[in-house]
């Protein structure tokens, strides 16, 4: 059996593997959190904003914006939709928006390496570089997108594959502090 994963799923892999395993192997009727119907009202806003702003935050002089771009590739069986995707005479830069004040993580850094994936499969452009935009501080955090990145995203992708294979619960997160936030929170038992 093929299996579809998203950009998401790779991003959530590093933040509570459980919330992968949830979302294939046993659908449950979830509950978006505050934080996260607060962060997508954001999200929209943010995007008429950005039509009418300078590219220079980016350290870029000009250059197209496609929002919410989706994406898919057969052969990674991969898929995603990217908030915002700049093409300039520089690059080709994918551009996640975040509801939120804390330094961007690993599992952001992971997200960008996905959408550089498919962004290159797409356009058959080299992608060494992604933002991440913190919506509440309007700050912008640059990251490298380098081969090795790459490489430890396909790696995951095969992980999360395994995990859907098995159809075995992984154990919690093991910082208990995401699961205050989490959608999933009412079904997992053997934390609350
Ligand atoms: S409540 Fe905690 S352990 Fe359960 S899915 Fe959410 S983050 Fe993971």
């Amino acid at each position: 059996m093929k299996i579809e994963i998203t950009v998401n799923d790779i991003k959530q892999f590093f933040y509570c593997k459980r919330v992968v395993f949830f979302n294939h192997v046993m659908p449950v009727d979830k509950k978006p959190t505050y934080k996260m119907e607060q962060g997508r009202l954001l999200e929209e806003d943010l995007r008429g904003l950005e039509k009418r702003r300078k590219l220079s935050k980016y350290n870029l002089e000009n250059g197209k914006r496609i929002f919410s771009l989706w994406m898919s590739s057969e052969k990674m069986g991969l898929s995603g939709k990217l908030d915002m995707l700049i093409i300039s005479p520089k690059g080709y830069f994918p551009v996640e928006f975040k509801y939120s004040t804390n330094r961007p993580q690993k599992n952001h850094v992971y997200q960008l390496g996905g959408y550089a994936l498919l962004i290159e499969e797409k356009y058959g452009q080299k992608v060494n570089q992604g933002f991440v935009y913190l919506i509440p501080k309007k700050e912008v955090h640059v990251f490298s997108i380098t081969e090795d990145l790459k490489k430890e995203v396909f790696i995951t992708m095969e992980a999360i594959k395994t995990m859907i294979t098995a159809e075995r619960m992984p154990e919690a997160a093991a910082n208990r502090s995401r699961c205050q936030d989490c959608e999933f929170r009412n079904f997992c038992g053997d934390v609350f």
